[in-house]
């Protein structure tokens, strides 16, 4: 519908380069569209003007909000690691327990084999060992240079609660 506004960065985990989509919030110009499909879905449904069209643009507007801050929910754990950096802002041993069951699932899965590696990049991919390109790339939804610290910080210590 609007500007993605896709921006590209690492697992904070896993260190596994992904795009995520930035778009919490619908802007005006999503507002708009939605102004233009209730007009439309009014003269679709009653032929002609009709005061209900204003109550119709408020349920639109609100399904849109609800589905663009699902949509940026969704996508903010890693698939691969299971890493969710907004638990993990709140409750830092719930994403650990999170990412360790993800791992586990993924070790005990009998299609293993055919799902990308979780581990590729844990354990042997070190901040300093990253380069420069993807040094320049930020830790997804990291806000202060405090949970930047603690993202960038070595996996293993990631993991010890
Ligand atoms: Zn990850």
């Amino acid at each position: 519908m609007a500007v993605m506004n896709i921006k590209n960065c690492y697992c904070a985990f896993c260190k596994t380069k992904r795009r995520v989509s930035q778009k919490k919030h619908i802007n005006l110009r999503d507002v708009f569209y939605c102004f233009v499909l209730s007009i439309l879905l009014m003269f679709l449904i009653w032929q002609d003007f009709n005061p209900r069209v204003a109550v119709l643009f408020a349920l639109i507007v609100g399904m849109c909000g609800y589905f663009a801050q699902l949509r940026w929910r969704l996508q903010m754990a890693c698939p691969q690691c299971g890493f969710d950096p907004i638990i993990y802002l709140r409750e830092p041993k719930k994403a650990v327990r999170m990412v360790k069951e993800h791992l586990g699932r993924w070790e005990n899965s009998p299609k293993k084999w055919f799902l990308p590696n979780p581990n590729k990049n844990l354990y042997h991919r070190k901040p300093s060992e990253l380069s420069a390109e993807e040094k320049q790339l930020r830790p997804v939804n990291a806000k202060s240079p405090e949970v930047d610290k603690i993202l960038l910080s070595e996996p293993d210590n990631l993991a010890s609660p």
